[in-house]
């Protein structure tokens, strides 16, 4: 089966899930012997194609329109280039941009269209792995077509990083400038300032257990210690005692740090949407029934009043 990876970037940046998808298209294209594209559309196309030159891809398409993400471009590109090179199965991320574009090709295609997956398999026909019911249960869908598009959910699978042999190419794309409805005029963080908790490597969560918005200092002053950012669970949020950038889970942002610590956080299954595949999980609660144990490397069941100010001697010393 051959693939069509679409490429995202923003700001000037190409963003980690590009690089997740050409991992997704080569578990597809290594399981069929098919060959793997990948497509970048606007901004700096060609230093952009030359870090999507990773191994198994096989070319790389650029179309240079325009700087930044636009709904009409996007469209018009990758259903002509999927015209073109007829890949099996057409691979767009799950993000902001992607939901934009992808049910509109997957309908001018005709193809189904499977959104948000977090596992692709091959079978008789390619299986796809998403969740339902607020993320309570994972269902494994075969797509009966020969053809499909995918929606791919970011930081759930590695980034390709080795560098490969692919062809550049720029693409024969036409696209019609009487058909570009809209156009990004400027951009304007709404949370979370210059905070990007997607960012870094050490994460100091925080949820309900802290109890009160004065006792918010202590998860600071933590983070302050280990060079670390503080995020939230959503009660956190909804309080209004941190901004909505920092919160992480299922309607919050997906983070994937190196170390994730969760003080007085339950571990429900919207939380636990957003941080499981940290790479290392410290979890600090008095109950020891609580769920986020279960996925924890390290746990403390203590109250986090005594071990937070005792971590912060710790490290200080
Ligand atoms: C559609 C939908 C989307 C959602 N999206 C998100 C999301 O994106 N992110 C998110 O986080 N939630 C989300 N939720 C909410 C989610 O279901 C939980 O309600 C929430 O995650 C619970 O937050 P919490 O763990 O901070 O609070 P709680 O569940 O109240 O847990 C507090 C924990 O602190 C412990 N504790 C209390 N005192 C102490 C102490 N002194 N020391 C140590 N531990 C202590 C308790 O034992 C408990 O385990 C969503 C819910 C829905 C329905």
């Amino acid at each position: 089966m051959s693939v069509l990876v679409v490429a995202e970037h923003r700001r000037g940046e190409l963003r980690d899930v590009s690089l997740e998808m050409i991992t997704a298209g080569r578990q597809v294209t290594a399981a069929t012997d098919g060959d793997l594209h990948v497509a970048v559309i606007g901004g700096r196309v060609d230093e952009y194609a030359q870090q999507l030159n990773r191994e198994g891809v096989d070319v790389v398409y650029t179309v240079a329109e325009g700087e930044e993400f636009n709904h009409d471009v996007s469209v018009q590109t990758v259903e002509q280039l999927t015209v073109d090179l007829d890949p099996a199965v057409l691979l767009m991320p799950h993000t902001v941009n992607g939901l934009d574009y992808a049910p509109a090709v997957a309908s001018r295609l005709d193809r189904p269209l499977v959104s948000d997956a977090i596992g692709l398999a091959v079978e008789d026909d390619l299986v796809v792995t998403r969740e339902l019911y607020g993320s309570k249960v994972e269902t494994s869908i075969a797509v009966g077509s020969e053809r499909a598009a995918v929606t791919v959910r970011p930081a759930e699978w590695p980034k390709t990083e080795a560098i490969g042999d692919a062809q550049i190419e720029t693409a024969d794309v036409t696209i019609d400038e009487s058909t570009i409805g809209s156009t990004v005029r400027g951009f304007e963080e709404t949370t979370g300032g210059d905070i990007d908790i997607t960012d870094s490597e050490i994460l100091v969560s925080v949820g309900r257990g802290i109890d009160e918005e004065e006792n918010l200092d202590l998860i600071f002053d933590l983070a302050d210690e280990l060079d670390a950012t503080v995020s939230a669970s959503r009660p956190i949020v909804d309080s209004g005692w941190l901004e909505k950038g920092r919160q992480v889970g299922q309607s919050g942002k997906v983070v994937t740090p190196d170390v994730y610590i969760a003080i007085g956080i339950s571990g429900a299954v919207q939380h636990v949407a957003g941080m499981k595949d940290s790479e290392t999980i410290v979890a600090i609660n008095t109950d020891p029934n609580a769920p986020i144990f279960d996925i924890a490397d390290y746990g403390i069941v203590d109250d986090l009043f005594d071990v937070v100010p005792a971590l912060i001697e710790q490290f200080e010393a």
